[in-house]
């Protein structure tokens, strides 16, 4: 019985790494120096837990960017066109992309905020480890050794590197697993050679459905990886949930450990109970939740612990997953609401959650005695609320009555760009440089200016451009009550990205209203439609960390009767167009098909409590900013807003005759353009994308729009693509004749 965590997080107490890795590409230090932050900050971490009392430390959990990358690099999976490069140019070219070398894809992991890069494999990809000095895991392991510690090396399994890899089509990245199990099974002598006692091999795809062909997979992986003579101790690591059917695999595998997560997948215990226990074999208990701030159910996990105790050899308590989705250390924060901080745990804590749970398994319960309960929160009954817009039909008619506009409307998705004098602004107001009233008065001079731009420009519905936002999350959570913000908070998103998401802690209300002072004041300026502009429900949850004393349904339920409260405030005070932006519902889709019909159902259900309760003649927005609907296709019409605007520049509208093809039926906005790089396209692109649309929807129901907000723009190339733009929609209105 000892202690461990999957993995820790790495960007150093102040994001020592992210400032290190910044000056490194800003060439303000050089690579001797950056090497010296990040030793520095392994060191604190092996050392941290050792004294924190981790009985098994783990290693090669520190990344200069991103775990996959560095498998990439660590296989010699390369792709060709960064092959001229070398050590780290090459490392961060992947990364970042370097002069006019496009960077690897970069995409979620998994279903969590953070995003890894994506390999490229294909018929011609030849696995090969590179000499042992650059041998990531090894030279860690080393120098924690020198420090006198003995760890485990973490390293990405092979079935997930290849599950997550992209491939030209028709090629199947599993027919690259004899190869790939070769050069891990040299990796794994090398490592045995070298002292290692213990590796951990994540696996997290077993978290989502496997085909029987990649179960098939995984049991030749590791019957391969197991009969090697000369290797390490294997810890089979899974999380993120249940493991159904690869629980059986795992049990009949040579790993010597397997782990399991226990608090996103209640159901590996009874899957654990169905293989008969795992009698000779170590089992490392997800027990502490990695993923969310919440402290533990001690009680609760010690008696899983006790359950777990008599299905297998040996239990070895842990993290749920790796706790790099966790900001480090509550102690960090001073500011939190009274009552709130005894509720929280961070990495830090975490740590001593999991030893508690093990001194309490060996020593008895008195040892968590003294340890604060999890206090029951209250619960706001919820409103019985229709949430029903009347007939799509009789809505677009009176919506066309009361707005006049023409075919192919044109618009935007809300924010222009984040000028250095708005920035400057919101840092001065929090600093104290300034007083509210000059920065509001600096945000109403940004709005008269986007306002008299998009008339100039042409466009037909307008909107205020954001300039007051900081994060579309964010703005939201700093004045709903239930929502806290942390200082220190940070978690990282990709990269030397970190952002600090609010925790969602108790009943969400709404004290005042919240956009309705900008809009209206965005109205005066203009005879022309100004967009209200709101976060959606599910993304509201998704970039939070969400009390998980109910269901997340009923959580959302809350936010949404907010939301719906002030849609009516915006109506009532004059607004005629409302946009709720939904851009995560994709990203909160749960990882098992069998779980998706109930998330959409709420999912969808909060979109249209927040939007039901308006008039006939407002029409409601909603944006997305992907393209890849895939099986929420079905579920962007029933949210049954009146406009959806996607991101489909990229994608050369295919989706729209996707979603008719599914029976949308109401307006569409497929992006023309694509904002996320500065490239104006010419007039004649757009028009050709706009007649593409056309083929398939109807002229009153295609909206004209770039594929997402303008804030990460700057304003020279705003205003040349938004008067393309419409220049664009108007040559190809004046052809419908
Ligand atoms: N209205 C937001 C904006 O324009 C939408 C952002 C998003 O889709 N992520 O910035
Ligand atoms: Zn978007």
């Amino acid at each position: 019985m000892t202690t461990t965590v999957l993995g820790y997080p790495r960007i150093g107490p102040d994001r020592e790494l992210k400032r290190a890795t910044e000056s490194y590409w800003a060439g303000r230090i050089d690579a001797a120096e950056l090497e010296r932050v990040a030793k520095a900050l392994r060191r604190q971490v092996w050392e941290g837990l050792r004294d924190a009392g981790i009985a098994q430390v783990p290693s090669n959990t520190f990344s200069l960017y991103d775990q996959m990358l560095d498998t990439t690099v660590l296989l010699d999976a390369v792709p060709d066109r960064f092959r001229h490069l070398d050590g780290l140019d090459a490392y961060f070219a992947m990364a970042r992309g370097a002069d006019g070398v496009p960077a690897l894809e970069m995409t979620k992991w998994f279903d969590t905020n953070y995003h890894y890069l994506v390999p490229e494999l294909g018929p011609d990809t030849r696995f090969r480890l590179p000499e042992p000095g650059g041998i990531k895991p090894l030279v860690e392991y080393r120098e924690a050794r020198e420090l006198g510690m003995e760890t485990r090396p973490v390293l990405i399994g092979p079935l997930t590197y290849l599950l997550l890899a992209k491939a030209p089509q028709g090629f199947n990245t599993l027919d690259l697993l004899n190869p790939l199990l070769e050069v891990y099974a040299e990796l794994l002598e090398r490592l045995a050679g070298a002292g290692v006692q213990w590796v951990q091999l994540d696996e997290p795809a077993l978290a989502a459905d496997r085909t029987d062909a990649e179960l098939g997979a995984l049991q030749h992986a590791y019957e391969r990886l197991g009969e090697l003579t000369s290797r390490p101790r294997m810890l089979v690591a899974t999380y993120f949930g249940d493991i159904g059917a690869a629980l059986p695999v795992l049990a009949d595998s040579k790993a010597e450990a397997i782990g399991l997560d226990f608090v996103a997948g209640p159901g590996n215990l009874e899957g654990l109970a169905a293989v008969g226990g795992l009698p000779r074999r170590t089992l490392v208990a997800g027990l502490v939740d990695g993923r969310n701030v919440w402290r533990a159910d001690l009680p609760a996990a010690l008696s899983t612990a006790a359950t777990l105790m008599g299905l297998v050899g040996d239990v070895v308590v842990g993290s749920s997953c790796p706790l790099l989705h966790v900001p480090l250390d509550l102690d960090a924060e001073t500011g939190l609401e009274d009552g709130l901080r005894e509720r929280l745990a961070f990495a830090r804590q975490k740590v001593d959650e999991v030893v508690l749970i093990s001194r309490a398994l060996k020593e008895g319960r008195h040892v968590i005695a003294d340890q604060p309960s999890r206090a029951p929160q209250n619960r706001a009954a919820p409103n019985e609320i229709d949430a029903t817009r009347t007939d799509r039909a009789a809505r677009a008619a009176a919506q066309r009555d009361a707005l006049r506009l023409p075919p192919l409307a044109t618009t935007t998705i809300g924010s222009f760009p984040q000028t250095a004098e708005v920035r400057k602004a919101r840092a001065d107001l929090r600093a104290g440089r300034i007083d509210t009233a000059a920065y509001e008065q600096a945000m109403r001079d940004e709005i008269d200016r986007v306002i008299a731009l998009q008339e100039d420009i042409g466009l037909d519905v307008l909107v205020h451009g954001e300039p007051e936002r900081n994060d579309m999350v964010q703005y939201f959570a700093e004045q709903l009550d239930g929502y806290a913000a942390t200082e220190h908070g940070w978690v990282q998103s990709y990269g030397t990205r970190c952002v600090r998401p609010p925790i969602l802690h108790g009943d969400v209300t709404r004290p005042a209203p919240m956009t309705v002072r900008w809009t209206t004041y965005a109205q005066s300026r203009t005879a022309r439609p100004v967009k209200g502009m709101l976060t959606g429900p599910v993304t509201m949850l998704a970039w939070s960390f969400v009390r998980d004393d109910q269901p997340l349904a009923a959580t959302a339920r809350q936010v949404a009767l907010a939301l719906r409260d002030e849609i009516a405030d915006l109506e009532a005070a004059g607004a005629r167009v409302v946009q709720v932006d939904e851009p995560a519902l994709r990203e909160l889709l749960p990882l098992r098909r069998a779980d998706h019909d109930a998330y959409l159902a709420w999912a969808v259900g909060a979109f249209r409590l927040a939007t039901s309760g308006v008039a006939d003649t407002t029409q409601i927005h909603t944006h997305m900013c992907y393209s890849e609907f895939g099986e929420i296709i079905g579920a962007i019409g029933a949210l049954d807003a009146d406009v959806t605007s996607v991101e489909a520049a990229r994608s050369h509208m295919e989706l729209v005759a996707d979603l008719e093809a599914a029976g949308y039926a109401a307006g569409i906005g497929p992006g023309v353009y694509d904002i996320h790089s500065p490239r104006v396209p010419a007039a004649g692109e757009m028009a050709t994308a706009l007649r593409r649309a056309l083929g398939v929807v109807p002229p009153d129901r295609l909206w004209v729009n770039p594929d997402c907000g303008l804030k990460t723009r700057g304003y020279a190339e705003t205003e040349a693509a938004l008067r393309t733009m419409v220049a664009a929609a108007r040559e190809v209105r004046a052809s419908l004749g």
